[in-house]
């Protein structure tokens, strides 16, 4: 085919609105719909095709102004839309965001940064310098860790594991960032069978594998049993052995012994303590619940949210690791086209499993400066507290079981069927009418072989009010569906 002369330069007419007033009304939708998270459901109440009918337009040739765009999403999504950022969602642990990370993570967007390496935006690469180190003070982690500001807890299990795989496998002399994990050294991986499915999938990812997953019994607090712990590391003595630890399962909040576990940890001549604290490493912020977490800085690396218990919007994880280096050389890269900084600045790209990326760290500063120390606690603290009253005051109500008590921010009854029928059942009857009645919502689990209703509470919004609100929903929803058998 010969060459054919190109198309003749054309702006195209991008009808960008007046940029002023698209912004502001965004921010008048937005408030709206925060505003209005009291008096709607809870639960999103438009069906699937309803939504597919509304959101499915024709994809249309010519396009739409700015502020149609934004004023049909709004009017196409409404129902659709989980209340989770309001204060009466305790169900998965969902922070809802603070207005200050809120309006941080807008700038993010406007800003428009390729937050990558620090040639790329000066402001970003800084902005992440200090709230990671921030975070490991407050957290109480060792200062010369390293970390990366990732899309939430499950990338920060690849991110801290990815460098546990660098290390455990460099020690036997194997450069698995070279040759890769064909032919390597089997990587042993300890976990509690209360851990959380996002630990497998960072094996799954990292070529190690789930077949390489150990699972080890935990005791009737939820702990890694230690006599189990230290039996396998015997077995697996001289050989790349990862723990993963955790603070805060799912269901009850459970925390393990890092005091312990750690040490005899230590004494394996080749393992790495990883800590799944997803929501839980939070306690260390608080004083009153730093005991649950005690020792918790003596291990290999850290995974911890930022958008659940710190209450920034979503994207936002932290991997933070001891051994810098490991981190390091498990994601440097050195490329012609690029500009690195060297020892002077810090590059992003060089500990994070993205190459470009938005300014993630944006948000997080802007919570950590709007809390502060004292903030955090208080947050931390007060949703222990809502989450105590609310479950001792469901465990109140006639026909409800207290399965747990918070030690945390996380609690769990069950729903006993008038009769003595089937609890389980009657207990997931119970939860789809609380979560009908749209005042609250919550979810189920299974624990312990039975149904539960868990109780969650990671949001910086839930007060007395919405706990007394949810009481009023569950008692409802359980006289009803009691009268119904
Ligand atoms: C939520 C959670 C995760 C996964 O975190 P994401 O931020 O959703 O990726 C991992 N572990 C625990 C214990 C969690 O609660």
């Amino acid at each position: 085919m010969s060459p054919q002369p190109g198309p003749t330069t054309q702006t195209t007419e991008v009808d960008t609105g007046d940029l002023r007033r698209v912004l502001r009304r965004a921010a008048s939708h937005a408030a709206d719909w925060l505003e209005g998270l009291p008096d709607r459901p809870v639960a999103p109440t438009a069906a699937l095709e309803e939504l597919r009918d509304r959101l499915g337009h024709p994809l249309s040739e010519d396009g739409l102004a700015s502020d149609q765009v934004l004023d049909e999403l709004v009017r196409d999504t409404a129902g659709g839309l989980m209340g989770s950022t309001g204060g009466s969602f305790f169900g998965w642990v969902i922070g809802g965001a603070l207005p200050a990370a809120l309006a941080a993570d807008w700038m993010t967007s406007a800003w428009d940064q390729n937050a990558a390496l620090y040639a790329a935006s000066p402001a970003a690469a800084v902005l992440e310098e200090i709230a990671g180190s921030w975070l490991k003070e407050l957290l109480g982690l060792p200062p010369a860790a390293s970390f990366a500001f990732v899309t939430g807890c499950q990338m920060a299990h690849v991110t801290a594991l990815a460098a546990a795989r660098h290390r455990l496998l460099d020690r036997v002399h194997w450069d698995v960032e070279r040759r890769g994990l064909h032919g390597a050294p089997a990587v042993t991986v300890l976990v509690g069978d209360l851990h959380h499915a996002s630990i497998d999938r960072a094996l799954r990812m990292l070529g190690i594998g789930t077949d390489a997953i150990q699972v080890l019994g935990t005791d009737p607090l939820g702990r890694m049993r230690l006599d189990e712990l230290e039996a396998a590391l015997k077995e697996s003595a001289g050989q790349p052995t990862i723990v993963s630890l955790q603070a805060g399962d799912l269901n009850a909040g459970a925390v393990d012994d890092f005091s312990q576990a750690i040490p005899l940890i230590r004494e394996h001549p080749n393992a790495w303590a990883h800590v799944d604290g997803a929501f839980g490493l939070w306690a260390a912020a608080a004083s009153t619940k730093r005991h649950l977490v005690v020792g918790v800085e003596a291990a290999d690396s850290w995974a911890v949210d930022g958008h659940k218990w710190l209450n920034t919007p979503f994207d936002s994880g932290y991997a933070i690791v001891a051994d810098a280096q490991a981190h390091r050389a498990a994601f440097a890269v050195s490329e012609s086209y690029l500009v690195h900084s060297g020892t002077m600045a810090r590059d992003q790209l060089d500990w994070t499993p993205e190459w470009s990326r938005r300014g993630r760290g944006v948000a997080t500063y802007a919570a950590l400066r709007n809390l502060g120390r004292s903030g955090i606690a208080d947050l931390v603290e007060n949703c222990c507290l809502q989450a105590q009253v609310l479950t001792l005051s469901l465990a109140a109500l006639p026909g409800v079981e207290l399965l747990h008590e918070p030690t945390l921010n996380q609690g769990l009854v069950r729903f006993l069927s008038p009769g003595d029928r089937d609890h389980d059942e009657f207990t997931d009857s119970v939860i789809a009418a609380i979560q009908t009645d749209g005042r609250a919502w919550f979810g189920g689990t299974s624990w312990r072989g039975q149904r539960a209703m868990r109780i969650s509470v990671c949001n910086w919004r839930t007060g007395t009010d919405h706990v007394d609100r949810a009481v009023a929903a569950v008692k409802a929803a359980l006289e009803n569906a009691a009268s119904a058998i």
